[in-house]
């Protein structure tokens, strides 16, 4: 009995041991002008063998290969105790750390320069992020929770707009730092999730029980903002009237994530809880068209944008 209680003890305190070991992400951007991303990514409690850092070669719902490993350079990799650790290179994707002691955290540097729906862009106005585009993952470590670290560039006040849950903001009371933190419950969940980090303008409205955020990233007014988001409104209810009712969002809400902008490309990408439209057009030249992306777009909340995808996890385990 004795022998059992301990057991089940021991298996208690292994699953909460699991629970509490997180994989970390740190971005920042000490050169916002220069359209590169430091990321920090910490691995804790590793079992023994090589670790196999990958850069996914594809995007959720973007049926084609990007490899995003091209955008990434300056690639390092550390022990708990600071010291560098040797990386290979066994494919075009990936690094291996063979030596580490249970804990490693890469930090390497990622560029990026478009405004859409698969890759990442980082200027001086705004961090516009697809995650498969710009997280270094470790084969094996997908169903560890994920907490995500953004760091406010020098001088700004910009917003994040995501599905990820917000964990702590600069605003909260709590907040000691000039810094926002999310959390996913695993590598999927992450992966599914778009942030977009600037100087968004964030409306919301409720149909019934549920409530929907739009975060829009444009050269327009306020008023254009408000006038477009009573047609984006009717499309909401329109397309819930279609289904009878809406999906729960786990986050509390879904966010329609859009950047509007001279120097986007054009663009719409659902997800789980939020979708990235991005275009050139601005509401008061493109109005309609625009429109069309939300209706769209917002349709994958029961077509395609809630089911499980798994093509993003680039090469094959072994
Ligand atoms: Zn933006």
């Amino acid at each position: 009995m004795r022998r059992a209680l301990i057991a089940l003890m021991l298996l208690a305190t292994s699953v909460r041991f699991d629970a509490a070991s997180p994989i970390r992400y740190r971005f920042s951007f000490p050169e916002p002008q220069h359209r590169w991303m430091q990321v920090e990514a910490t691995f804790t409690e590793l079992p023994a063998g090589p670790l196999e850092l990958r850069m996914s070669r594809s995007s959720p719902g973007r049926y084609s290969l990007h490899d995003f490993a091209k955008n990434v350079y300056d690639v390092h990799a550390f022990d708990a105790g600071g010291r560098e650790l040797i990386t290979t290179r066994p494919d075009p994707y990936g690094w291996n750390v063979a030596a580490h002691g249970g804990s490693v955290t890469a930090k390497y540097k990622v560029f990026g320069d478009r405004v859409d729906g698969t890759y990442l862009a980082i200027d001086t106005t705004h961090a516009h992020i697809n995650m498969p585009a710009a997280i270094m993952w470790a084969h094996g470590l997908d169903d560890r929770p994920v907490a995500v670290t953004l760091e406010q560039p020098a001088g700004m006040r910009w917003q994040v707009a995501t599905q990820l849950h917000v964990d702590r903001s600069p605003d909260d009371a709590k907040a000691g730092g000039d810094r926002y933190e999310f959390s996913a419950p695993n590598l999927q969940y992450l992966m599914d999730s778009p942030v977009e980090f600037g100087p968004v303008v964030m409306r919301q409205f409720t149909v019934g029980p549920r409530t929907f955020r739009f975060a829009l990233h444009h050269t327009g007014t306020d008023a254009e903002l408000d006038s477009y988001l009573k047609d984006v409104e009717k499309i909401v209810r329109q397309e819930g009237a279609i289904y009878g009712e809406f999906p729960e969002y786990e986050p509390g809400h879904y966010t329609f994530l859009a950047d509007y902008l001279p120097y986007a490309s054009g663009d719409g990408m659902e997800h789980r809880n939020s979708t990235v439209m991005t275009a050139s057009g601005s509401i008061a030249s493109a109005r309609t068209l625009l429109l069309d992306t939300v209706a769209h777009e917002f349709f994958h909340c029961w077509n395609v944008g809630r089911q499980v995808r798994g093509i993003w996890c680039g090469p094959q385990r072994r």
